[in-house]
């Protein structure tokens, strides 16, 4: 295979793994709002659509497309309500989800130091095939 060929061939895969994690960023935020059946988890407001990542993907990927990472939030509590949202309110949003979601608040403040022992994480299409499964059977238990 010449250099060209390779470097065709290494783009395609590497596409071919942004498709998968979009597809898996429409999955996880699908089954984390079906799971709270369309209810703000912080302030219970129905017809909620924002579904937010209490560990940000930014942060490694290592809980990008985890089930329990995910929150559904409604707008205000996600980016708008300045004094409380996930996006703006800062230490006075983690208060509130400590106040009122003690599970996972928990299952976070582990999460956060796992997420910061081990690192970044890049994900084989192996293991994104295997999430995709996880995620696919999480929504067909609530759809
Ligand atoms: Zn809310």
């Amino acid at each position: 295979m010449t250099v060209a060929e390779e470097r065709r061939k290494r783009r395609r895969v590497l596409i071919g793994a942004q498709g998968k994690k979009g597809k898996l960023d429409r999955l996880w935020g699908h089954a984390v709002m079906l799971a709270a059946g369309g209810i703000c988890q912080l302030c219970g407001k129905p017809n909620s659509s924002d579904p937010h990542h209490l560990i940000h993907k930014s942060a490694g990927h290592r809980f990008r497309w985890v089930f329990d990472n995910g929150l559904l939030l409604c707008a205000g509590c996600h980016r708008f309500n300045t004094t409380v949202a996930a996006h703006g309110g800062g230490l006075r949003f983690t208060d509130l989800v400590r106040e009122k979601l003690p599970g996972v608040s928990a299952w976070y403040e582990i999460a956060f130091l796992h997420n910061k022992q081990l690192g970044s994480k890049t994900h084989t299409l192996e293991e994104l095939e295997e999430i995709r499964e996880e995620l696919e059977s999480i929504i067909a238990e609530y759809e």
